[in-house]
């Protein structure tokens, strides 16, 4: 559903909008069938121009097997969740090939406690793309504006080191804006942080990523 009409594509800011529906913030591809049809879950669309919306289909695949392995086992639909994951890969021979090359296994206390686990490699051009795109279609929500195309976007994933500078300071930075989307499994606040404006993004309660919205560069 389109909440506000724009002119101007919102991702890119240069092309009119194409089409009726727009693109989904944040893709709907990350979420398994069985939550894109469940009544909890609820979806916007943003204004998007025909090329944008065609540019994000491999970089969001990509952002969902991410997301999916970071959250897959808090989910309600898992068997769901794994299925489309396999038609993912299916479906894109570069993608399978570079996850399935990456997949490592670890045993993180010797096997102790934690037993054996696994390690997939991700693209992480294609994840930040993808969280880009969901940070423009947020931008725009939460302030009627368009994000400058010029303006940088800086993610920051958990393995980052400025990213636990970020997650604990956040409790005591002053939200500013909030949008909840999807019913509490995807939520989108923007804090001022020293200067910056950090975008915090949660995927499905368990995943946090941070981005930080420089639009003066
Ligand atoms: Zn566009």
């Amino acid at each position: 559903m389109i909440k506000k009409k724009s002119d101007f594509c919102v991702l890119c800011g240069k092309l009119p909008p194409y089409g009726k529906k727009g693109d989904h913030i944040p893709p709907i591809s990350i979420y398994s069938v069985a939550e894109r049809t469940s009544a909890r879950y609820r979806f916007n669309a943003v204004p998007a121009c025909e090329s944008c919306n065609a540019e994000g289909k491999v970089s969001d695949e990509v952002l969902k097997l991410f997301i999916g392995l970071s959250t897959g086992e808090y989910r309600d639909f898992q068997d769901e969740l794994i299925e489309s994951f396999g038609k993912t890969l299916q479906k894109n021979s570069r993608i399978s090939n570079e996850f399935f090359e990456s997949i490592s296994e670890w045993f993180p206390d010797g096997g102790a406690v934690s037993g054996r686990k696994f390690g997939a490699v991700f693209d992480r051009n294609l994840c930040e793309k993808s969280l880009g795109r969901i940070c423009r279609g947020m931008y725009w929500f939460m302030t009627e504006n368009i994000y400058p195309n010029d303006g940088l976007i800086e993610i920051f994933f958990p393995c980052d080191q400025f990213y636990q500078s970020v997650s604990n300071n956040v409790a005591d930075i002053n939200v500013k804006r909030s949008e909840e989307v999807n019913g509490g499994t995807f939520r989108c606040n923007v804090f001022d942080f020293s200067g910056f404006e950090i975008m915090e993004m949660v995927f499905f309660g368990k995943l946090t990523i941070f981005a930080n919205l420089n639009s003066d560069k």
